[in-house]
């Protein structure tokens, strides 16, 4: 299976009337920091509060008249967004999710109609109950990364990257299982084929991280992280998003707990932007020197807002955040 330019331009059609096309923003605190340009791509602002509705629209836009309902494992935005997408065109949603999904998601995903499972303590548990739904119960299955029309949805952003700053350079973009980054790769190289795409992941189960090293889709441990977006595996079997960011992404940056804390408190108090830890994994890169000789102008993916406000809160006080049985140290911003 090939995916290409054509593919994205077919999905940003689409998803027109159901995405919207996010601005693209300077941070003129960021800009100043680095040298360079330094844009943010709002997709905080998408009607679910994250990007994922590109792809999960792509996919369930072109599912055929007779299908008999949808179901998807997620770590919480793509279940919004499979959600969302179905609701649009009056289909049954079953979303399935570990126990590690913070409450604020699940409830965002029962508000919006669709029956929720949790089952188990990883997204591999989660991902084995929607296949097992999609086989007894015949409903289709939407993976939230390994399914070429959720890469072609997510890869919209790539081709609105480039349509709104054609001088782009580098581009960040946040790293979990790689639909994101492989769409965003695809647009932007054939494109430009000499721009920077990098990937971006924390450094404790980054899973994609990992798989390129071994050379195969190996498994990760899950744990807690203030960027929960981004957990989960790739899957064993993995078919597009595994060789597509293998192939495509010029390097890919690991960040510490530590580093996503600080970097959401420098998006809300330099950009008053209110974003999960999966979206500010390209910054906290930037701010901790991980990114040395980045060429600009540079844009990054703000992937989502939907985080656990009580958490967020905690975070711009300066207070400790509870993380699975770790206690993050809390520290007041400072520029
Ligand atoms: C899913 C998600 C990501 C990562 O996308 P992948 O396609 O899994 O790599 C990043 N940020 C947010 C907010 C997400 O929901």
């Amino acid at each position: 299976m090939s995916l290409s330019l054509a593919d994205i331009l077919a999905a940003a059609r689409t998803i027109r009337d159901v995405a919207v096309r996010a601005p693209l923003v300077p941070s003129p605190y960021l800009s100043a920091f680095c040298g360079q340009d330094f844009l943010l791509k709002l997709e905080n602002t998408q009607p679910i509060g994250a990007f994922k509705l590109r792809g999960a629209a792509n996919a369930v836009m072109n599912l055929p008249t007779d299908v008999k309902g949808v179901t998807c494992c997620s770590t919480g935005n793509h279940g919004r967004g499979v959600a969302y997408a179905a609701r649009a065109r009056g289909l049954r949603a079953v979303v399935c999710m570990s126990s590690l999904v913070p409450k604020a998601k699940v409830d965002g995903i029962r508000a919006l109609g669709a029956e929720v499972r949790i089952t188990g303590r990883s997204q591999d548990e989660a991902l084995a109950e929607s296949q097992r739904l999609a086989r007894d119960e015949g409903l289709a299955e939407i993976s939230p990364f390994d399914d070429p029309l959720v890469i072609a949805g997510q890869g919209t952003i790539g081709l609105e990257l480039m349509q709104d700053r054609p001088d782009l350079d580098t581009v960040l973009v946040p790293l979990s299982g790689g639909g994101l980054a492989a769409g965003v790769a695809l647009a932007v190289k054939a494109i430009r084929p000499d721009a920077t795409v990098i990937g971006i992941s924390m450094d404790r189960g980054a899973a994609m991280h990992a798989s390129i090293r071994a050379g195969h889709p190996v498994e990760v441990e899950e744990v807690a992280s203030l960027a929960d977006s981004l957990g989960g595996g790739i899957g064993s079997d993995n078919r597009l998003s595994f060789p597509l960011c293998r192939d495509l992404l010029d390097d890919v940056v690991l960040v510490t707990e530590e580093e996503i804390y600080r970097a959401m408190q420098t998006l809300f108090y330099e950009d008053r932007m209110v974003a999960e830890g999966a979206c500010v994994v390209g910054i906290a890169a930037l701010q901790a020197g991980k990114l040395p000789a980045l060429r600009g102008p540079v844009a990054t993916v703000i992937t989502g807002r939907n985080m656990d406000m009580e958490v967020f809160r905690q975070i711009v006080s300066g207070e400790d955040v509870i993380l699975g049985d770790v206690t993050l140290k809390g520290r007041p911003y400072a520029a």
